[in-house]
């Protein structure tokens, strides 16, 4: 499908940076619905929130170095916002701040009623590592819907990229929580509809249209 119709519209367009949080209770009142991305460090997660939301630097904060912080907040609208989580694995951070990220990742997902759904990004030539078992985990807990966006599937052809989403789909065929998969990319502009037409339904905000299943 030819994107330009619906990039003129989409409502994930407006999306701007709000602020940023090291505690939950830092949060913007829990109000209306909020989308969280998550993703392992280099997946691509900042290129797909900034291609979802046709805005070349959105996710920069994230990346600032001296600002890390644990949730980076962006409005969509009022009273729909998406939410920017760490992707450092934990490997990365020191301890004591590792400790702290897990107990308030962990309290994010269990209590936040107006976490709607949660993006996991994975490059998809690397599916499936420890981090993203853990943030299905989180899901698990109270049965968050997770939607898996395989990106750089430009990186592969496309039998090798319809072969790798079958058998993501196939490994999480067993858990609770409502779990889909799609491919993506930046570059060669896979999936871009698809992905934000599962995002704005999660905020319930309505897609120009609906768009033709474009992925495999
Ligand atoms: P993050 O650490 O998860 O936020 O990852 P980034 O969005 O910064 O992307 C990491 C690297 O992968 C950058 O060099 C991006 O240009 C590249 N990248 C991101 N998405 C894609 C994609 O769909 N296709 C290709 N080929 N490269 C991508």
């Amino acid at each position: 499908m030819k994107e330009s119709v619906l990039t003129s519209a989409h409502p994930l367009r407006q999306t701007r940076f709000t602020t940023s949080a090291n505690l939950v209770r830092e949060l913007p009142p829990e109000e209306g619905a909020e989308v969280a991305f998550a993703g392992r460090s280099n997946a691509g997660k900042s290129s797909a929130l900034n291609t979802l939301c046709d805005h070349s630097q959105l996710a920069r904060v994230s990346k600032t170095p001296g600002r890390t912080q644990l949730l980076n907040v962006f409005g969509v609208s009022e009273g729909a916002r998406l939410i920017d989580l760490p992707g450092y694995g934990y490997a990365k951070v020191p301890g004591a701040m590792r400790d702290h990220w897990r107990s308030e990742l962990q309290r994010y997902f269990d209590e936040r009623e107006s976490l709607k759904g949660l993006i996991l990004v994975m490059d998809i030539r690397h599916p499936l590592k420890e981090f993203d078992l853990q943030m299905l985990e989180f899901c698990a807990h109270r049965l968050l819907p997770c939607h898996v966006l395989l990106t750089k599937a430009d990186k592969l052809g496309r039998g090798a990229q319809s072969a790798t989403a079958a058998q993501v789909r196939k490994q999480l065929k067993e858990l609770t929580q409502p779990t889909t998969v799609q491919t993506f990319s930046m570059p060669a502009r896979i999936g871009i509809d698809e992905a934000r037409t599962v995002v704005c339904g999660w905020l319930g905000l309505a897609m120009p249209e609906m768009p033709r299943k474009e992925t495999v």
